[in-house]
């Protein structure tokens, strides 16, 4: 594995360990770059801050938060700030590790950086939420800025917090910043087309891939895991497109129906009340979500969820990883000697990234796209990285994802060696 770093305790199926196979699988096809290959085993910078804040009954509660900097070779570190009770430095360090990649993959001019707070944000009233958020931006205030490091949305963070995260940080600097988070409300310079982007990035790769395995994507059976803005958009457009989603888990639990759910009900209710008092499926044990019949998996919630065990038993033809490291390495191996096509995390949701990077060059410039364009270019950008990446999957005979991580690192660590080394 190597970077063997004093401050994290990564295991093989852990987000850092998961992370580190798959910088290993790619090294034999760096060529003289592997020279660097370390530099992607240590993030460039790891900030631990305490967040404290007063609660609505007069206590006073302490939360751990992170920003940290993976890589800033390419540009400035980009990456989502996530809310969740699970969140640990090691996940936050192997997500600012994906967006590098990610933002590599795509050509965006970014580094890779995340963050997080260790909080159960549905315990936390929306003055609690506000002051959680906007203590966090100012104690990583010092770290991040327009041109060093943007933060976007992430699991369980949304426009609303982006616009504190945006406030905060121009009242510190005594100006307004737009440029400095993305993922913003429209009228505070966010970009149309942003909320729907990374489902849209998982269905425009997943539609290209099926065509190439000659899925036919009308009649399609998909599963979908996590139903919040990434697995929602992409099981809606799918259905636009013909397929049918016969089973769909959430945080509260799972239901199928093999003649298709109906979405138009199914997700304003799955907004209020979860999925499961939805009463057009049937609600199922958690764990019977890996064995219902489909054509294709959508893992759109969490790292470390298609396991060994579950990779076996998949009857699905196509994973897309909507989700940040939702597959472990052992689990990547199974699915493809079963011959299950994975379209990588680093490209797959890659859609979110690069309309956030269509909202930063719009604020800078102060002027704004209608969402026709930003749709096309959106489509092009990810249809370019994929139709590449697969080249260089068939070039190698490698897994696309071992393939995405060679088209990223070569451009990250060419960057890295025409930079040099300072001092
Ligand atoms: N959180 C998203 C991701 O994991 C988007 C990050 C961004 O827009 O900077 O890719």
């Amino acid at each position: 594995m190597g970077a063997d770093l004093s401050y994290v305790h990564p295991t093989a199926n852990s987000p850092w360990g998961t992370y580190l196979s798959q910088v290993d699988r790619v090294v034999p096809y760096l060529g003289d770059l592997a020279r660097w290959a370390e530099t992607l085993k240590r993030p460039k910078r790891a900030l631990i801050v305490d967040v404290p804040i007063e609660m609505d009954n007069g206590t006073i509660a302490h939360f751990e938060g992170f920003r940290v900097q993976h890589n800033m070779s390419r540009g400035p570190g980009k990456g989502g700030v996530r809310f969740h009770p699970d969140v640990t430095l090691e996940e936050v360090m192997a997500l600012s590790a994906w967006m590098t990649v990610k933002t590599a993959a795509v050509n965006l001019p970014y580094g890779g950086a995340k963050g997080g707070i260790r909080v159960d944000p549905k315990k936390l009233s929306q003055k609690e939420l506000e002051k959680i958020t906007r203590r966090y931006t100012s104690e990583i205030g010092i770290i991040i800025g327009p041109h060093t490091d943007i933060p976007a949305p992430d699991v369980n963070t949304n426009a609303q917090i982006m616009a504190w995260m945006m406030d905060t940080y121009s009242m510190n600097i005594g100006g307004t910043a737009t440029g400095v988070v993305t993922g913003k409300p429209l009228h505070l310079g966010g970009s149309l087309g942003r909320v729907k982007a990374t489902g849209r990035g998982v269905f425009v790769t997943g539609r290209e891939a099926a065509r190439r395995l000659g899925l036919d994507l009308r009649g399609a059976r998909i599963a979908v895991q996590g139903f919040g803005n990434v697995g929602s958009v992409a099981a809606e457009l799918f259905v636009e497109a013909g397929a049918k989603i016969v089973s769909v888990q959430d945080h509260t639990g799972t239901i199928v129906n093999e003649n298709g759910l109906d979405l138009k009900a199914l997700i304003p209710l799955s907004r209020a009340d979860g999925l499961v008092s939805f009463k057009g499926g049937d609600v199922i044990a958690n764990e019977a979500f890996w064995d219902v019949a489909c054509d294709i998996l959508i893992p759109a919630a969490l790292e470390g969820q298609i396991t060994a065990e579950r990779a076996k038993k998949t009857t699905a033809k196509l994973v897309l990883e909507g989700a940040n490291g939702p597959t472990v390495p052992v689990a990547d191996d199974i699915l493809a000697e079963r011959g299950v096509l994975v379209v990588p995390d680093v490209i797959c949701n890659a859609g979110g990234v690069t309309v956030s990077y269509f909202e930063w060059v719009q604020d800078f410039s102060s002027f704004f796209w209608d969402e026709d364009e930003i749709n096309v270019r959106l489509d092009r950008i990810m249809m370019n990285a994929l139709n590449n990446i697969w080249d260089t999957a068939d070039k190698h005979k490698i897994t696309l994802r071992t393939a995405t991580f060679a088209v990223a690192c070569e451009r990250i660590l060419m960057a890295r060696q025409e930079r040099g080394l300072y001092p």
